[in-house]
């Protein structure tokens, strides 16, 4: 049926029979859609992506920017600034020249532009935000063509054969083909919590509710265990998620902690003017002061004391962060992570894929009765097996093929020959099993035909093994059916059972579940002496690092139900050993190193024996060989006080489940740790959530893991884990570099401001709001930008982290701006004192100058005073003529550009019109900056002074 002939109308899926409905899509169980099926599908159908509402809407953000308290200030001072033109107009009083109302409509200009860019960068964060939420959506496995392939999500189509297992996030809505355990949370669309079980056989009433449809599986929902396959029903809009996408909480928008502590900060800086406001004009009155003047000194100085330009510079500078890390792989879903990522004191990782390189290389095999070694690099199913250094054939070892027969069959991942390169879709264990079984030439197609599975147990992390139930081969003659048994495993079924099941898993789990073993031609009853020879074996290849496993068989005579796992999964027999190598990265050998650098300790947790765990943290040095290791027994017997008194001294946690690490981060949380936790599998995503940085993997992860994380690991090393850490470090001490910049200067301004009326007789104001707008946002705002991108100090990773919950202004932050914004308050007020009498009217007259210009000289110094400022606080210690200055090429452009444009404002006509500047003399400018650079002066004094003290700033 081609594409165009497909039902426009929406069929009951849930009432049809599974052929029915395929046939009804054109769609074809076994091999598929055909690529041109699918282009012309997508053609019709669209892709499969549900149009985001939700949220915040555009109007809503536009809207929040305007609730700011900081910014309603402004605008009752632009209001206030209006009346008082509006009086002056009316009563004739405007001085001449004076355009009106030029303050009111640069603030309101400014409040909306602020408003604006606000705007823009918010929904463009929360844009990108969704955009990297998309980078980290799940990819399928489908059939097409006839063969496995990974697609995008989004470019499934009806009729489309997707492939499910657990972990995976459902991508469209479908009707079951096959399943196996199949267990889906659906609470996304019914609220449910409780995993539905699936089941493939039923035709249900038209009529049943979308809870109940359960041969239906639908997008959005989680698969917690088992296997599927399903036939794409319906997929982007049309889906039941679709339909109520309006309900999707979309990107999640949660302030940072730091943007909720500048919320907290207006606050107080908004009370704090205000109170200054109202003092400064009862003194002023109670000196007999002009109230107009006073008025005009409050307003200037309400303005001054916002830091108009503080919140867009913090929301680029986290954007910019996020950026940085996807650059390094690490994918950040929630913002907050990019600030407190700094203050990880903890990183508890998983071992294989992590810390490992996730490409296992089977290297020994142990059966009742050899060790063979297995040589073979790669996934390729090339190699030999030696015995005693010699090659063998493995046909002349009778209890090697029943071993190597399970490594085929009892197994979920798949070989494939890409380009010339071997490589696996699935499990690396697992793959590592298939091409141990190619090496021998046992032909995993083949074998998966000749037993036929027809049931399983499916692996998870807290059973650690699997089982697969064969049907021993039978052949359809014709005329009758008969039972043809290959000779390499007849002699597992000798009294003619009908069923094979293959157990594979923790080799300790599963010979405790064995009671026989199969030696040679068959299974004798396996002794104490023999299983303390394969506990001994198993832990000498754990010990030198391997991955091992364990397999086991048991003959059935009948096939056993769903979920009888604990009654059949016993009294096995055991078949052997199977050691896989899987080399630690690299890189994280020196990823460690930095981390324990700069306090922060690794911690290994894995499902793995313990053993193998020790001898791969021994060689990353995460752990030295006295070091304990806690196994996920020991840890189950504990209390949680007990768990407590030793999560400061373990750094492995071997044999452990998903549920034990939950109950680690827990601890380490008591103790005050800060914890980032890695975590793949669907059971991991409690433990990721109660992580303080939930990290899940990006190549191995599961999409349930992804959806509970913080950020996500693209390519899942922990050597990216500690980068991002770096990062997050740069980014918290950037932004506290400038925020030290820019709120220093507030300060100077309004003591500066306040102080003229007190010190100046009949001085006015000297600088109109509009010069501190000016300021606060062009001349501050462009090198707090440029500080924000300031490289890492050399010392960014030799220092311990700092609490996450330290107030902004820790560690003499606070004192720093004070301090700073007082000296930079006394250099202009003597500047201010000097030029004011300098510049009286006997002087300017004589020089054809304005006699108001003592104000453009104070305006003046002010902003030149910041570019020193900014030069010299790149560094909290490192003085400036130690620093390379094209390091940060930004700032040297921002300090060059700002001062142009200074400049401009009192030399190019217009400019100064609009501004209310005066010229200055060249003499009067060099005075200026010459006042200006003793803030630069000062700073670095102040860092030679602490040098010679021997305090560190940080
Ligand atoms: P980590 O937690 O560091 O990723 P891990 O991969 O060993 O370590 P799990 O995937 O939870 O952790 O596996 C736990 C144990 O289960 C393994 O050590 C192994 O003994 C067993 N196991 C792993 N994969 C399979 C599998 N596909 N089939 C059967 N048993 C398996």
């Amino acid at each position: 049926m081609s594409a165009h002939s497909l039902p426009e109308h929406e069929a009951v899926w849930h009432s049809l029979e599974v052929n029915e409905a395929v046939e009804l899509l054109g769609g074809n169980a076994d091999t598929g859609l055909t690529s041109q099926e699918v282009d012309s599908r997508l053609q019709k159908f669209g892709t499969n992506e549900l149009e985001e509402s939700g949220g915040r809407g555009s109007w809503e953000i536009l809207v929040d920017q305007f609730k700011n308290i900081m910014l309603l200030m402004l605008i009752a001072v632009a209001i206030i600034s209006g009346v008082i033109d509006l009086l002056a107009l009316q009563s004739g009083n405007l001085e001449p020249g004076e355009v009106p109302f030029k303050d009111t409509i640069a603030i309101l200009a400014i409040v909306i532009l602020n408003g604006i860019l606000g705007y823009l960068q918010e929904s463009r964060a929360e844009k990108a935000l969704a955009a990297l939420k998309k980078l980290s959506s799940p990819n399928v496995r489908v059939i097409r063509n006839g063969k496995l392939i990974d697609v995008e999500g989004k470019n499934l189509v009806p009729g489309d054969i997707m492939l499910l297992e657990a972990g995976v996030q459902v991508a469209a809505d479908g009707r079951l083909i096959e399943q196996s355990n199949l267990q889906i949370r659906e609470s996304a669309l019914t609220g449910e919590a409780e995993a539905v079980n699936k089941r493939v056989e039923t035709e249900l009433p038209e009529e049943t509710s979308l809870g109940d449809r359960i041969n239906l599986v639908f997008q959005g929902t989680e698969v917690v265990q088992g296997r599927g396959k399903v036939l794409v029903t319906r997929t982007g809009m049309k889906t039941e998620l679709g339909k109520i996408a309006e309900m999707l909480q979309s990107v999640e928008t949660e302030d940072t902690p730091l943007q909720q502590r500048m919320t907290q900060l207006g606050n107080v800086l908004v009370s704090g003017s205000l109170a200054l406001v109202a003092l400064v004009i009862i003194i002023g009155l109670l000196r007999g002061g002009n109230l107009q003047e006073l008025v005009e000194v409050s307003l200037s100085m309400a303005v001054a004391v916002v830091p108009e330009g503080l919140p867009a510079v913090i929301t680029v500078t986290l954007a910019l962060g996020t950026q940085r890390m996807v650059r390094h792989n690490a994918l950040i879903r929630k913002l907050p992570a990019v600030e407190t990522l700094g203050s990880v004191t903890t990183i508890c990782s998983d071992k294989t894929g992590t810390l490992t390189q996730n490409k296992m290389v089977v290297q020994s095999v142990c059966t009742s009765q050899n060790i063979l070694k297995v040589t073979g690099e790669g996934y390729a199913p090339d190699g030999d097996f030696e015995v005693d250094g010699q090659s063998i054939y493995v046909e002349d070892y009778p209890e090697v093929t029943p071993l190597l027969v399970p490594c085929a069959v009892c197994n979920d991942a798949v070989l494939q020959q890409e380009k010339g390169d071997w490589i696996i879709l699935g499990d690396p264990t697992e793959g590592a099993l298939v091409t141990l079984a190619g090496k021998a030439g046992i032909e995993q197609d083949q074998w998966n035909s000749k037993l036929p599975r027809v049931g399983e147990f499916p692996f998870s992390s807290e059973r650690k093994r699997m089982s697969v139930i064969c049907q021993v081969e039978q052949i359809d003659t014709g005329v009758s059916v008969i039972r043809d048994v290959d000779p390499a495993i007849g002699n597992l079924v000798k009294n003619n059972e009908n069923y094979l099941m293959f157990t594979k898993g923790s080799p300790e789990l599963i010979l405790q579940r064995c009671t026989q073993i199969f030696a040679g031609n068959s299974a004798v009853e396996l002794n104490q002496e023999q299983r303390g020879k394969i506990l001994a074996e198993n832990e000498r290849m754990a010990g030198d690092g391997l991955r091992v496993l364990g397999f086991a068989y048991k003959p059935l005579s009948e096939q056993p139900p769903e979920n009888s796992e604990e009654q059949y999964e016993q009294e096995l027999v055991w078949l052997g050993l199977v050691g896989m190598l899987d080399a630690p990265r690299p890189e994280v050998r020196a990823a460690v190193n930095e981390s324990r650098e700069a306090g922060i300790r690794p911690v290994m947790i894995t499902g793995d024996h313990q053993l193998t765990a020790k001898a791969i943290a021994k060689d990353l040095g995460i752990a030295n060989s006295s070091d304990r290791v806690l196994i996920g027994q020991e840890l189950q017997r504990m209390s949680d006080a007990e768990l407590e008194k030793n999560v400061d001294d373990v750094s492995i946690y071997a044999r452990v489940s998903p549920e034990h690490k939950l109950r680690i981060v827990q601890a380490l949380q008591r103790c005050d740790k800060f914890v980032a936790m890695t975590g793949d599998g669907v059971n991991d995503a409690p433990a990721l959530k109660q992580a303080d940085i939930g990290i899940a993997m990006g190549i191995t992860g599961t999409d349930v893991s992804k959806e509970a994380s913080d950020m996500v690991l693209l390519d899942d090393n922990f050597a990216t884990i500690v980068s991002a850490t770096k990062e997050g470090r740069v980014v918290y001490t950037n932004i506290r570099r400038f925020i030290k910049y820019i709120l220093g200067s507030n300060i100077g301004e309004v003591i500066t401001i306040a102080a003229a009326p007190i010190l100046l007789p009949m001085g006015g104001v000297p600088l109109s709001p509009l010069q501190i707008l000016w300021m606060n946002l062009v001349t501050d705002g462009l090198p707090a930008l440029a500080l924000a991108v300031e490289p890492p100090e050399p010392d960014v990773m030799k220092r311990p982290p700092f609490s996450p919950k330290e107030s902004i202004f820790a560690r003499g932050l606070g004192w720093y701006m004070i301090r700073i914004g007082i000296i930079f308050a006394i250099i202009t007020i003597i500047l201010m004192n000097w030029a004011y009498f300098y510049t009286r009217p006997e002087n300017a007259v004589a020089e054809g100058l304005d006699p108001e210009r003592w104000k453009t000289m104070v305006f003046t110094t002010l902003c030149i005073a910041q570019m020193g400022h900014a030069i010299a606080i790149r560094s909290n210690n490192q003085l400036t003529i130690e620093i390379n200055p094209f390091s940060n090429p930004y700032l040297l452009a921002a300090v060059v550009l700002t001062t142009i444009l200074q400049l401009m404002l009192v030399y190019v006509p217009p400019l100064r019109a609009f501004f209310g500047t005066h010229v200055i003399s060249l003499p009067e400018l060099g005075i200026c900056m010459g006042f200006s650079a003793l803030m630069f002066v000062w700073v670095e004094l102040e860092k030679i002074f602490f040098r010679i003290i021997g305090k560190k700033n940080v």
